[in-house]
């Protein structure tokens, strides 16, 4: 079996960061990443995605986003090109067509398993799968029953298919709203919630808001350990999606009391089809290959971890957790912060300290 120093599962913005973490530490990761090639989900996020955090804190360590005008907020298409460029520059080992399917404890390492059959033995391992594979879908009241389409944001690319179509979209996240006011401009679209959107001005005295977090230190406060779950995000808004819900394209109604074949029971009775819904309801981490490393995952499949260090499993660790360590743990800006904790305690463990 072939051996190595750190197995990094996952090869988007998360395992590039902690693979040049880890080098940084003396340490030689190989990068396992399941798609054929090394940019994470972004190049299947949906086609008008421009990021809701500026050029300038949109950087991994080492690297800073291109590009001379530091305010703008990048394409999707640019973080592609620039993950693509970071792995290239990157003095590590990343093998892509790998997807990891097991992990398991055999003596002091771990043997990971790769599907078709390898097998490599890694001394630590860094979980950096990301969250997008597996999109959260919660027991909506009768949703199993729905005649019509639904779908997850993760399968949303764009507005074209849906013109003119009846379409509820179930969220109040950034993703459900940019979705939903995006297909109002073609289709009759709804925002079903449970409460109320929440906005966050994109723009504060002239500044975008990721300036006020770093000035004031809530981008870096060590509060996720405090959190039993990850709070509800605001949608960051320029102004457009307040003004958009304001004018009731989309409406926003409250959550779809049941489902009738096609049609849907709304909370004051009225039943109304629709041809599709898109459930825009977040993502869980996408772990399942720790299932068999005892101490690894609670029973829900959440990785019992502190700030990143599994807290059953020495040399295991995870690196892109949403409120990891603080509110930018798995942002571009503030994923290669975890990336060096993480990286500094596994090779004091390795070192035997
Ligand atoms: C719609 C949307 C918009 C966002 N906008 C911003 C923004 O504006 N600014 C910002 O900073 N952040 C943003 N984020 C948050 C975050 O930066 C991204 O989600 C980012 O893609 C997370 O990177 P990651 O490497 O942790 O996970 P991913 O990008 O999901 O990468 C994980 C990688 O692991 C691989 N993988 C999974 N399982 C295995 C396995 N078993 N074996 C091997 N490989 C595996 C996958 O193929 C994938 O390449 C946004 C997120 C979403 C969903």
């Amino acid at each position: 079996m072939e051996h190595i120093d750190v197995a990094v599962i996952g090869g988007g913005q998360s395992g590039l960061a902690a693979a040049h973490a880890l080098l940084r530490r003396g340490l030689r990761p190989v990068v396992l990443e399941a798609s054929d090639r090394a940019t994470g989900s972004w190049p299947h996020y949906y086609d008008s995605l421009t990021l809701f955090s500026p050029a300038r804190y949109s950087s991994l360590p080492g690297m800073p986003f291109p590009g001379t005008d530091r305010d703008r907020y990048p394409h999707r298409d640019e973080v592609v090109a620039y993950l693509t460029t970071y792995a290239d520059r990157l003095d590590a080992e990343i093998r892509t067509g790998c997807r990891v399917t097991a992990v398991r404890r055999t003596g002091d390492c771990f043997a990971v398993e790769v599907e078709g059959g390898g097998q490599l033995a890694a001394r630590a391992v860094v979980a950096a799968s990301g969250t997008f594979g597996h999109p959260h879908r919660p027991a909506l009241p009768g949703l199993q029953e729905f005649t019509g389409q639904v779908l997850q944001a993760a399968d949303y690319r764009s507005p074209a298919p849906f013109s003119g179509r009846r379409m509820v979209v179930v969220g109040a996240g950034n993703s459900a709203v940019q979705i939903a006011a995006e297909l109002a401009e073609t289709a009759h679209v709804t925002l079903a919630t449970r409460g109320p959107v929440k906005f966050a001005a994109q723009r504060i005295l002239g500044r975008d808001l990721h300036f006020w977090t770093a000035r004031t230190g809530l981008d870096t406060a060590p509060l996720g350990r405090f959190l039993a779950r990850p709070p509800a995000q605001p949608v960051i808004d320029d102004g457009r999606y307040r003004a958009a819900l304001t004018a009731g394209r989309p409406d926003r109604r409250p959550l779809f009391t049941g489902v009738d074949g096609a049609r849907l029971v709304w909370p004051d009775g009225q039943r109304e089809e629709a041809d599709a819904i898109v459930l825009a309801t977040g993502y869980r981490p996408d772990l399942s290959y720790l299932a068999r490393l005892d101490g690894a995952l609670d029973a829900g499949g959440n990785p019992q971890h502190r700030e990143g260090l599994a807290t059953g499993v020495p040399g295991l660790a995870f690196v892109g957790l949403e409120w990891q360590r603080s509110l930018s743990s798995n942002s571009l800006r503030g994923v290669g912060r975890d990336a060096a904790r993480v990286a500094r305690r596994l090779a004091a463990h390795l070192a035997g300290r």
